[in-house]
């Protein structure tokens, strides 16, 4: 009997670590409660600690030679195969990744879990069809190796568990690298699954590990362990400067995709229309996304049907139980979370800052113990206030007009973030201006949330350091290598 498995939302779940191949718990645990009903608890975790992390890093040192010594296109069959079993559990995982974070069950089931197989076969293909630069120069063949660089470690959020995950382990995985995995400790078990999809993949032992508990305990410990050669980070800039610390200290290569403020500006030569209904889903997954254009930019010459709009389609949500397809809204994380969100409106008031509609938690018939909080729109007394420039990753918006395209970029780029920023305009000649200007990793236009995986992703000032996606990964997993050979000194 494995007593170290839960049922959730009908699936079996290990509560356990999994290092190199094998479940090993903890002395101590920690509780993981479902945000979609406060009450229901849904497992006691294993709480990992320093021990925890140096076996972690055992195992992944241990399966290193064996799998940095597969060719790109033998480690691409395993990654397919990962992939293959994540098909086949879409449903199971999507339930157990709603009961544990609350993202919509439609959008899990139809979007994200898929995308993790989507990636892992992407990365796969990628490898193999990366070429060698190869050339000859002052008498010597010259090659561009691409040699994996050994363990890593991979840290995710709670906002996005198993897209994140999955999204960073195919790269590392792909590049030779075996991988140390940390889920946040408030939405841990879509990793656990996925080290069971792994297993049953015939991925080799310890190529991933995955370990549970919280960030300043055993997450301090991986990421300061001199064995690791790279760190991977997704979450707060709160959390990267910690461990940035521990990568400068072994010199380890180290990408973080950080928190954002995104800007949504709106042009009076835009589709008002387009520009409400985003702005509106600005609101999707109670604000939980680190992409997501919070700080509304509305030209004064359309600022007022633009709200009106605006509204409209905001009145047309549902708060509400995250597996009913009826819900556009879901709860927010973690009682914790609920009055961080509710503590930013509260000083924003005080400030003297205008609370437009919302600002208030909610109350959803029907669920208990639930954690809503009212789509929220602000209007800033002054562009230095917390609400404008701070991430609150919440259902909280602000709104603020401006008079010309210059004053809109100044705006735009009066954060410290830089890390998504979204433009409404009809003229081709301001989307390039406009979208040069603004100072973001990613800036779309007339659109938003489309994203093409073998695209660059990150973040500028601190919304990050470092790209992933396509390429831009693989390199940060890769040593490179130049390897010449003085032409015409060795024979076959
Ligand atoms: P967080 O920084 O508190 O935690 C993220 C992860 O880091 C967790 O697994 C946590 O346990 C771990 N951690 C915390 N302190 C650590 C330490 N000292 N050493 C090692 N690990 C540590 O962030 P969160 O609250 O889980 O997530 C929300 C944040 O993530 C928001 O700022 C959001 O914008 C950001 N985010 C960014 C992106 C992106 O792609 N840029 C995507 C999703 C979320």
């Amino acid at each position: 009997m494995d007593d170290h498995r839960v049922q959730v939302a009908g699936t079996s779940v290990s509560t356990w670590h999994y290092l190199g191949g094998r479940r090993v718990g903890s002395p101590a645990t920690f509780e993981v409660r479902s945000p979609l009903d406060w009450s229901w608890k849904l497992a006691d975790v294993a709480r990992g600690d320093a021990d925890t992390a140096r076996a972690a890093v055992d195992a992944a040192q241990a399966a290193f030679p064996a799998w940095a010594a597969l060719t790109p296109a033998e480690r691409g069959v395993h990654l397919h195969r990962l992939a293959d079993a994540i098909d086949a559990e879409v449903a199971r995982i999507a339930e157990v990744e709603c009961a544990d974070m609350a993202m919509l069950h439609a959008s899990l089931h139809a979007r994200v879990i898929p995308r993790g197989a989507a990636n892992l076969r992407n990365y796969a293909d990628l490898a193999v069809a990366h070429e060698e630069r190869t050339w000859s120069s002052k008498g010597t063949a010259n090659r561009v190796l691409r040699m994996p660089a050994g363990p890593a470690v991979i840290i995710t959020p709670w906002n996005a568990p198993w897209l994140l995950s999955t999204w960073k382990l195919a790269p590392a995985l792909a590049a030779g690298n075996p991988v140390v995995l940390k889920p946040a400790e408030w939405a841990p078990l879509s990793a656990s699954l996925l080290a069971d999809l792994a297993e049953q993949a015939g991925l080799p032992p310890g190529v991933l590990n995955v370990v549970q508990g919280r960030g300043e305990e055993v997450g301090a410990a991986l990421v300061a362990d001199p064995r690791v050669a790279r760190i991977s980070f997704t979450g707060s800039p709160e959390a990267a400067r910690h461990i940035g610390q521990a990568a400068a200290r072994n010199l380890v290569p180290f990408t973080a995709e950080l928190g954002g403020k995104g800007p949504l500006l709106v042009f009076e030569d835009a589709d008002l229309e387009a520009a409400a209904r985003t702005a509106a889903g600005q609101y999707d997954d109670s604000g939980q996304v680190c992409l997501a254009g919070t700080r509304l930019l509305v030209h004064e010459a359309v600022h007022e049907e633009f709200l009106a709009r605006f509204h409209a389609h905001v009145d047309a949500h549902v708060l509400g139980d995250s597996r009913d397809p009826a819900t556009t809204i879901s709860p927010l994380i973690h009682p914790a979370h609920l009055e961080r969100v509710a503590g930013f409106v509260d000083r924003a008031r005080a400030a003297g800052d205008r609370v437009v509609r919302g600002g208030q938690r909610a109350e959803v018939a029907g669920v208990s113990d639930g954690l809503f909080y009212e789509p929220t729109l602000i209007e800033p007394a002054a562009n230095d206030h917390e609400i404008v420039q701070r991430e609150v990753f919440g259902p909280v918006l602000t709104v603020q007009s401006f008079a010309t395209e210059q004053e809109a970029i100044a705006l735009a780029n009066s954060t410290a973030y830089g890390l998504s920023g979204i433009v409404f305009t009809g003229s081709a000649q301001r989307a390039e201006r406009v979208g040069r200007a603004v100072r973001a990793g990613t800036v779309w236009v007339n659109t938003f949330l489309v994203r093409d995986l073998t695209a660059p992703f990150g973040g500028m000032g601190i919304s990050g350091i470092g790209r992933e996606g396509g390429e831009f990964a693989l390199e940060f997993h890769a040593e490179l290598k130049t390897l010449q050979i003085l032409e015409g000194s060795t024979r076959t």
